[in-house]
């Protein structure tokens, strides 16, 4: 019998004039950036709280604390990558993920499909079991202020 477990991750990150966009892998033009530690992809941070949950494997502030220098400016894509083989270690693999971004701006429609296939070739799972949704918040909010981006994101693991 197939064990399936689910797991929910969060998050947010401020958006500052002149800085990098990245999210769900891809570098979209912008006059804002996120300031983070990293290289501020909450996209990614969000899907691998959502993977660590569905295992009960903590979060990445736990995995990949902001204060090791080891993790400044990092491509958010590799942390995805350790947490995907700390599941394969216990036996894990990806069934589908599920994430959806709220910003008021930049239009992310033209970068959804090069997130979801960045996304699944960084997991190492098909395209199709990759779901990324953009929607802003009717100018509601932080991100309708245009003051941060926030990603919920679900994950389903199973063990065979
Ligand atoms: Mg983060």
């Amino acid at each position: 019998m197939m064990n399936f477990r689910i797991g929910h991750g969060y998050d947010v990150h401020v958006l500052k004039e002149g800085l990098r966009l990245v999210l769900g892998g891809v570098e979209i033009p912008h006059s804002k950036g996120f300031v983070a530690h990293s290289d501020g992809d909450v996209a990614i941070h969000a899907l691998c709280d959502a993977l660590l949950g569905a295992a009960a494997l903590g979060d990445i502030g736990k995995l990949f604390p902001d204060t090791a220098a080891e993790f400044e400016g990092i491509d958010s894509k590799i942390l995805l990558r350790r947490v995907v083989a700390l599941l394969a270690e216990k036996g894990y693999r990806i069934g589908n993920v599920d994430c959806t971004i709220r910003a008021q701006r930049p239009k992310l429609r033209p970068y959804i499909d090069q997130m979801r296939e960045t996304l699944a070739a960084t997991m190492g799972i098909d395209a199709d079991c990759v779901s990324v949704k953009a929607t802003t918040t009717e100018w509601l909010g932080f991100e309708g202020r245009e003051e941060g981006v926030s990603v919920s994101a679900v994950a389903l693991i199973y063990k065979e």
